[in-house]
């Protein structure tokens, strides 16, 4: 019954330089980037460039992602900025240890249990209600003071320039703001773009026909606030005239005002946490713990599978359906936990250690048969947690990564977002408001009134899939620097990418390549292939094998935007997501 797509993929030694494709002169081989010093991979060639050119100024790797961000919050709006949040794990090599910082957005010292009560998604996406407190300005600020080497004001220079002198707008910003577009009832009657300034800047205002790829376009407001950043630090953005200038617009939104004002950008605090790590087949994979339930989700995957022989069952094809079988029943086991137990820990007990425990996630992985197990339930995983309610809340669309390693061997994964397409459609002196917030469960309790681990409450972080990953080998050194946008879908993608590179030995791009599947306890989905961006494969004939073994399977576009950096013996490898607009730069 297993159709043997990919028989030669086992073949590939992780350690390969140049990946043996298909023969055929029109098919893509998907080749790694290869650099032997530092490199950037970020989901856009501008950003990308910023960070090489800090890089090899002699920058760290929190010089460069402050540059690649700078940049992504010009030339990439739609996913991430100066007014949304970030998670990052980072490897610092001079001691060796690794740690997380929660830039994640907060609610509003005001906001309550019943914020999103009774409103739609749209309705409370494209408000006031949706905006938290931004993460990343102060993020900036706070990893560049621990490990910056490089002048801060000169991280915001390209940036800066890109905004004044202008840069060509991107084929996905222009699309992705023609379908929002596309969703109002009218050009003067706006659910999307309300903000006229937001309008104004990605469309024409009179039509409201989204501006072409390749227009031109200037920020100056945002190259004031590269300038303000880097006279003032992140004060620039939490105190001041910016500071009042969000606050405003919150409050002022015409669809539905907010409550966030100047005491509460005042008072966000980057959080330092502890890693999430589970040893997978010998590997440490660290991640991001709660308030994501990425590092979580990605470890019970990892560890419900370790049981499984992987390698074996596909004969080294990752899209063995048996291969497929068994990841996705690990992601519905791993997605029913995160539902019912994740939330800010400075709000709830998350049983974080018991979930990742190894004799839990035996008995969890005891539950998978031949055949598709149906809508997982939540186990019980040893330690103390809150009684609570599942919430499977499940976003898409405003977010970006970006993977550093540089040449002391300093890692750093960076999730970042404004959560939804264009955040909350509200630009504040260049950049876009996020609507982080609709990441809260829209009820506070459960049927029998039991309270929801990720219920809205005041300076609280939503829940959060963002999966921010470093591995590292047996002898503690740093192998993969992975990670994702994609809403809850997140998980998958990473996770997917972590079993590419440890089980089917595959390099960064040619694991890009591969199509993806996965299950968030809902249906199967499969990747459909994309000519010249996914590998080819027969996706009906997956989905039949898969169907005959129980699944609801349904064959859809899987957007992710993975950035992936390898560190193979004597080189760095890299690889970018062609599925969104990546590139890998270094040297
Ligand atoms: N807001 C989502 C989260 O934090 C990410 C959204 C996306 O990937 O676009 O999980």
């Amino acid at each position: 019954m297993f159709r043997k797509v990919f028989a030669s993929i086992a073949a590939v030694s992780a350690a390969t330089l140049v990946v043996a494709g298909a023969a055929s002169a029109d098919v893509p081989t998907f080749e790694s980037t290869a650099t032997v010093r530092e490199m950037v991979v970020t989901a856009n060639p501008l950003a990308t460039d910023a960070g090489e050119r800090v890089l090899r100024s002699g920058g760290t790797a929190v010089d460069a992602m402050i540059a690649a961000q700078a940049v992504l919050g010009l030339v990439e709006p739609q996913s991430s900025g100066i007014g949304g949040g970030a998670f990052v794990v980072y490897h610092d090599a001079a001691t060796g240890t690794t740690t997380t910082f929660d830039a994640r957005e907060t609610a509003p010292s005001a906001a309550t249990e019943d914020r999103f009560l009774g409103l739609g998604f749209f309705t409370a996406w494209q408000s006031g209600l949706s905006v938290g407190v931004p993460g990343v300005p102060r993020l900036l600020d706070v990893l560049h003071d621990r490990y910056g080497a490089r002048p801060w004001q000169t991280l915001f220079t390209r940036a800066k320039t890109l905004a004044q002198d202008g840069f060509a707008l991107t084929e996905r910003t222009s699309s992705q703001a023609a379908g929002l577009l596309a969703l109002n009832p009218s050009c003067s009657d706006r659910v999307f773009f309300r903000d006229p300034t937001a309008l104004a800047y990605f469309a024409d205002p009179a039509t409201c026909v989204a501006k072409p790829a390749g227009t031109i376009v200037t920020n100056r407001d945002y190259a004031d606030v590269m300038k303000a950043l880097a006279k003032d630090g992140a004060d620039a953005v939490y105190t001041g005239p910016i500071a009042e200038e969000i606050a405003h617009a919150v409050q002022s939104d015409p669809a539905i005002p907010g409550d966030m004002t100047t005491a509460d950008l005042a008072a966000y605090d980057v959080v330092e946490r502890a890693p999430v790590c589970l040893d997978y087949r010998g590997h440490d994979v660290c991640g991001m713990g709660p308030p994501s339930s990425g590092g979580l989700a990605v470890g019970q995957i990892l560890g419900i599978l370790e049981g499984f022989d992987l390698a074996g069952a596909g004969a080294g094809d990752p899209l063995d359906d048996e291969v497929v079988h068994l990841f996705t029943q690990a992601g519905r086991l791993a997605f029913a936990d995160r539902n019912l137990y994740v939330g800010d820990p400075d709000f709830v007990t998350v049983p974080a250690e018991g979930m990742l425990d190894e004799a839990y996630l035996a008995s969890r992985a005891a539950l998978i048969s031949d055949t598709d197990m149906g809508t997982a339930g939540p186990g019980t995983p040893p330690g103390e947690f809150d009684p609570t309610a599942p919430d499977a809340t499940a976003k898409t669309s405003g977010t970006s990564h970006i993977s550093i390693v540089d040449r002391w061997g300093n890692a750093l994964s960076m999730t970042t977002s404004v959560e939804s397409s264009f955040g909350n459609g509200v630009m504040v002196h260049g950049f876009l408001l996020n609507n982080q917030l609709t990441d809260f469960s829209f009820t506070p309790v459960g049927s029998d009134g039991t309270p929801v681990a990720n219920r809205v409450q005041p300076e609280k972080r939503p829940r959060s899939s963002m999966s921010p990953t470093i591995v590292f080998d047996s002898t503690g050194a740093v192998e993969l620097v992975t990670g994702s946008p994609g809403g809850s879908r997140i998980i998958g993608y990473t996770a997917q990418s972590i079993v590419n590179h440890i089980d089917f030995g595959l390099d960064p791009q040619y694991s890009i390549a591969v199509p993806h599947y996965q299950n968030r306890n809902g249906s199967t989905e499969i990747e459909v292939p994309v000519p010249g961006v996914t590998l080819d494969y027969d996706a009906a004939a997956l989905a039949a094998q898969l169907v005959a073994c129980g699944h609801a399977v349904s064959i859809t576009s899987l957007e992710s935007g993975l950035s992936i950096i390898e560190i193979a013996p004597g080189a760095l490898l890299g690889g970018a997501d062609l599925r969104r607009d990546g590139t890998v730069g270094g040297r």
